[in-house]
């Protein structure tokens, strides 16, 4: 990521149609061209009005103020006409022309410079944005200092491999996913999560790249590669985003198809009924729609701006728009309704196995995986300073276990229903203290050696805290059809759903990823909009199948964050009421932003067509219905995302069940 100027470079085009690289054409130089341009108008004005003879003096500064600021538009009218498309510079750049064919050169280079301080406008707002996600893109590390053969060297990022001891100064980013094995440190980890409190670790916590070591020096055993890791997968998605242009809103697609030949019709019948050349060309001037061609995508692009700041990281403007058609809001279990911050909880050895033997086995076959479940055994099994060697060989099951080959014997480590698919047979009594655990909320895990079960590892998981109130706020806020999937059994799901306040007949357990994905489709055939919000590799396909795929986390799961539109990364569901309200305020805006344009650009049309606008105040006019709509979506950008929950309030004051207090 080393040229992130040029590779944002098309997100920034020219939204109104006119699309001027603005890469090039920065705001500084187009600062200066307009200061220029203006003085040589104010020059023209004083002249038109008398205080400055001889007469020419006004011509030739309204052509100096017209060399400076026509040639991007009309060489963009010339380039559109040219491959045939329509574009709204078409009609500025005719209505430039006709200005000055009648020898009105003032009213001429006043629409250009109007055009261009619109242009201006634009930039900079889009340059906000852009600063906004290239923030995240710059805390990108490029090496890294690895102990090898007892000696320290720099290594580039991309030779870190893993296993390698890698030393942190305070003050360095973390350059790859790791574990620290040696010293104590706190952690900023507020570019992958947006938290700012730092996080206090020590020997055993992961480590993930791109957060800022603070206070001490910590060595870490790399396990993943820096293509792997958190921090160049979210450049990735954040580059990806930032490249994606806003999409324009369709109706406004096809409306630039209709628009142009209808405005130009207009002129025409004006010129013809009145005879005034004058009235046919104010026409053309406010007939340019910049305001709304930038109704939609200046909201998005407001919104992409806030989100990311916040630690939302939205795949794209459609994904925010689509917050408003919600029907269903179906919840993962694991890691998304609960924390996902299993603890093992008891450890029963069957036959001559002892609870040490159950934990190292199974700790080996999950030390590649990073489901909740394999984090809970791997860390306990380090609590009791379990020596765990990766086979290497392990393979995963989504939602049910893991199959590992340890000194060449078959190992199995998942739940009942994995072992009952496996074919390995699990003894009734067993069977009868497995459902009973799980009516009590218990996550039960069989580890099997040779298909011979060895033990059983019992976990708990605690539901966020944030998880009740949070299932409140989406009622409130209108979204009343909540749903649980799960891989789990049905008893511990249910217990879950009663304790956040879902309904059980809205829990769906014992589901397979595909079964996941297909229960969607289900939901999509029957004219659901469907949110899903998830957290793991068996939620991919269900994330992706989802109008909207939510996934919650930075750090563990790549896939989840492929496939997912939206990343929650600071890790809690805090952020979903957050960003469901973002997205149809947004909505809302882009709403009232249509409207407002097409109620000006309707008002300035009435009046040139019947004379009241002189072409000078059409240009105003027109760039003043284009300020207004940007100035309504920046008030996106200045509504801080904290407040979202106060308009949750209001929100909430628009359904029916509400009784305004
Ligand atoms: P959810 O769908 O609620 O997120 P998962 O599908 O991730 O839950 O997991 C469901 C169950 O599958 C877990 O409770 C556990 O019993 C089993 N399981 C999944 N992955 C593993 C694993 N790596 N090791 C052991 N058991 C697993
Ligand atoms: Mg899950």
């Amino acid at each position: 990521m080393t040229n992130t100027k040029t590779e944002f470079g098309d997100a920034c085009s020219h939204s109104c149609g006119c699309s001027h690289d603005l890469q090039k054409d920065t705001i500084k130089p187009l600062l200066i061209r307009i200061a220029i341009a203006g003085f040589c108008i104010l020059i023209s004005i004083i002249t038109e009005l008398g205080f400055l003879t001889p007469p020419e003096i006004a011509t030739v500064s309204s052509l100096i103020a017209l060399a400076l600021t026509a040639y991007p538009i009309l060489k963009e009218a010339i380039t559109g006409l040219l491959k045939g498309e329509r574009n709204v510079c078409e009609l500025a750049s005719l209505a430039i022309v006709a200005a000055i064919i009648i020898g009105e050169f003032t009213a001429a280079a006043e629409i250009a410079i109007i055009l261009t301080v619109g242009e201006l406008i634009e930039a900079h707002a889009y340059a906000r944005t852009r600063r906004d996600i290239e923030g995240i893109i710059t805390h990108n590390p490029r090496f890294g200092l690895v102990i090898r053969d007892g000696s320290i060297r720099q290594v580039n990022v991309d030779d870190i491999v893993i296993g390698d001891q890698v030393m942190v100064r305070p003050g360095d980013r973390v350059p790859v996913d790791g574990i620290i094995g040696e010293g104590h440190s706190s952690l900023d980890e507020s570019c992958l999560t947006g938290e700012s409190l730092p996080q206090v670790k020590g020997p055993g916590s992961p480590v993930y790249s791109g957060s800022m070591n603070q206070d001490g020096t910590i060595i870490l055993n790399a396990t993943k590669k820096y293509e792997d890791s958190t921090y160049s997968r979210i450049v990735h998605l954040v580059h990806d985003a930032g490249l994606k242009r806003p999409p324009s809103h369709p109706f406004i697609d096809r409306f630039s198809h209709i628009y142009t030949p209808l405005m130009l019709i207009i002129a025409g019948i004006v010129l013809v009924l009145t005879g005034s050349i004058i009235r046919a060309i104010t026409v053309l001037i406010v007939a340019c729609p910049c305001a709304l061609l930038l109704a939609t995508p200046s909201a998005v692009l407001a919104s992409l701006g806030v989100a990311a700041k916040n630690g939302i990281l939205i795949k794209g403007g459609e994904f925010l728009e689509i917050c408003q058609s919600i029907t269903v809001i179906v919840l993962d279990k694991t890691g998304t309704i609960t924390s996902g911050r299993m603890q093992v909880d008891a450890i029963v050895p069957y036959g001559d196995s002892t609870a040490s033997d159950i934990l190292e086995v199974a700790a080996r076959a999950e030390c590649s995986s990073s489901h909740p479940v394999a984090l809970a055994i791997i860390s306990a099994a380090r609590e009791k300073k379990i020596a765990i060697s990766c086979s290497g060989s392990a393979h995963n099951h989504p939602g049910l276990g893991i199959v590992d080959l340890q000194n060449e014997k078959q190992v199995h480590v998942g739940n009942l229903r994995f072992m009952h698919d496996q074919g390995i047979e699990v003894p009734d009594g067993i069977i009868a203290e497995i459902e009973e655990q799980n009516l009590r909320g218990t996550i039960v895990v069989l580890v099997s050696v040779d298909r011979n079960l060895i033990g059983m590892i019992r976990l708990v998981d605690t539901i966020r805290p944030e998880t009740e109130s949070v299932i409140t706020q989406l009622r409130i806020m209108g979204n009343d059809r909540l749903e649980i999937l799960t891989g789990d059994s049905s008893q511990v799901a249910n217990g879950v759903a009663i304790q956040c306040g879902i309904s059980i007949d809205s829990v769906h357990s014992g589901m397979y990823p595909q079964d996941k994905e297909n229960y969607i489709a289900e939901l999509q055939q029957s004219g659901n909009v469907v949110c899903f919000v998830g957290d793991g590799t068996n939620d991919g396909p269900a994330l992706a199948r989802a109008n909207l795929g939510i996934s919650i986390g930075s750090r563990e799961d790549t896939i989840a964050l492929e496939t997912s539109n939206v990343i929650l990364m600071k890790g809690d569901l805090k952020s979903l009421p957050a960003f469901i309200t973002l997205g149809k305020r947004t909505g809302r805006i882009i709403l009232m932003n249509v409207i407002l344009a097409l109620l000006l650009n309707m008002i300035l049309i009435c009046g040139a067509v019947f004379g009241v606008l002189s072409p000078a105040m059409g240009a105003i006019g027109h760039q003043v219905a284009t300020l207004a709509v940007l100035l309504n979506a920046s008030r996106l950008i200045y509504q801080p995302i904290g407040s979202v929950s106060k308009e949750m309030h209001l929100d909430a004051c628009d359904c029916v069940r509400c009784v305004p207090s």
